[in-house]
């Protein structure tokens, strides 16, 4: 047994525990030099919070854990592939990896949209029954020129 699957063992019992505890079949840990900074398990239904999924809560434990906004030299561990929410999420987190045990197949048999979602990203936005629509409008650059100018501002 390597240590991801340890860790991913780990993230599995934290899922399948949240289960019997009333919430979502997920669970995440974020490791660094093998040291477990946080977990997260879904908490979508409980905190009625659509974006509470296992990494994300993972991820936000672990940030306040380390003081820090940046997971740079972490892994993500997932009982499930992340949907493209927590993916990206460990992408703006920096983690140096992404690892998990269940795919989105297996999400879908569970009746889950992870793989319906990944489906979505793939076609024209045109094509998608909820619009994403963009306008133009005349002030839309102005949050970025005023980042741009900004003294106090903190890259991330
Ligand atoms: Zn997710």
């Amino acid at each position: 047994m390597t240590d991801d699957d340890r860790w991913l063992a780990r993230a599995v019992e934290l899922a399948t525990a949240n289960v019997a505890d009333g919430g979502g079949p997920f669970g995440a840990v974020v490791v660094r030099d093998g040291v477990e900074l946080a977990t997260g398990v879904n908490r979508v239904t409980r905190d009625l919070d659509p974006t509470a999924h296992a990494e994300v809560m993972a991820i936000r434990a672990a940030c306040r854990a380390t003081d820090s906004h940046s997971l740079e030299g972490a892994v993500l561990y997932s009982s499930c592939e992340p949907c493209p929410l927590c993916l990206t999420a460990g992408l703006w987190a920096r983690v140096d990896r992404v690892v998990f045990a269940a795919d989105r197949h297996d999400a879908a048999a569970a009746g889950f949209d992870d793989r319906e979602f990944y489906d979505l990203l793939e076609q024209d936005r045109d094509t998608w029954p909820n619009p994403v629509v963009s306008r133009r409008i005349e002030t839309a650059g102005e949050p970025f020129a005023a980042w741009r100018s900004a003294e106090k501002r903190t890259p991330y």
